[in-house]
């Protein structure tokens, strides 16, 4: 689902990538941990073209990211074809960026009705039923200000998945919860997982990478240091500084 090859990303001087290369097949879900500034961010906004890469190829779904082919070259895609190319993926950052003015039921179907030009009532039906699949059937009215944090995240990942993307892109999402908020979250993602979507996960949350990932990545200073099952990564890794960065963590 994901090919992505030596990919390198600079700003400045600073490689924020290191020519990483990552697998990911469809249906597979890895998770990515790392200490701050390893790149994690880089590579997921890499993956979804909201950074463009230096050097590299990314495939999503077996199309090459910012470029189409003719029959003798390669040429580089508009602005307007890449944000095409973009709704394959869909992604959900650490805050949780509703549309304050908007309800959650609107929030889930902006997107369907004006990018991908739902009619109005197949999208709200849509919504709705994404919106019993994160637990809040009840929340449909309800503006961000009048949800918790861990409700603002689920209505950000049904309505990422209004979008009917391949594969799902999630940066921290429960890093900027209370405590308590988070299992309520990590909770949607197992099921998204259990239901064959393709996820891409950065977070710190050992316990659910253990539980739920088919394989856990490890990156550090720009690099892909180790990769492999969650429990040879998060139990045995062979490396040190995932060694010292897992004992941090725990
Ligand atoms: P964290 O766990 O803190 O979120 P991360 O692993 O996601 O860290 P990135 O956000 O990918 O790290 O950043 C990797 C490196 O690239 C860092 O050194 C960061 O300062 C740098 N960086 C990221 N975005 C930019 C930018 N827009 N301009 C300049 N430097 C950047
Ligand atoms: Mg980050």
């Amino acid at each position: 689902m994901v090919q992505a090859l030596s990919l390198t990303k600079r700003f400045g001087n600073l490689a924020a990538l290191d020519s990483v290369s990552l697998d990911v097949a469809p249906g597979e879900v890895v998770c990515i941990i790392g200490p701050s500034g390893s790149g994690k961010s880089t590579l997921l906004r890499c993956i979804n073209q909201l950074e463009r890469i230096d050097g590299g190829a990314i495939w999503v779904d077996g199309e090459l990211a910012g470029f189409r082919r003719t029959s003798d070259r390669l040429i580089e895609l508009t602005d307007k074809e890449i944000a095409r190319q973009r709704l394959a993926s869909g992604m959900v950052f650490q805050r949780f960026n509703l549309f304050g003015h908007m309800t959650a039921l609107q929030n889930v179907i902006e997107g369907p009705v004006t990018v991908l030009k739902q009619p109005r009532a197949a999208a709200i039906a849509e919504a709705e039923r994404l919106l019993a699949r994160v637990g809040l059937a009840e929340k449909h009215g309800a503006y961000p200000s009048e949800l918790s944090g861990g409700q603002q995240q689920r209505v950000a990942i049904a309505r990422a998945l209004a979008m009917k993307p391949r594969l799902m892109l999630f940066d921290e999402p429960t890093s900027a919860l209370d405590p308590e908020l988070v299992g309520e979250v990590l909770a949607v993602m197992r099921d998204l997982a259990k239901s064959g979507m393709t996820m891409i996960v950065v977070t710190h949350e050992l316990g659910f990478a253990r539980e739920v990932a088919d394989r856990v990545v490890f990156m550090d200073q720009g690099r892909l240091i180790e990769q492999g099952p969650p429990a040879q990564v998060l139990s045995a890794p062979e490396h040190p500084r995932t060694r010292d960065f897992i004992a941090a963590v725990l």
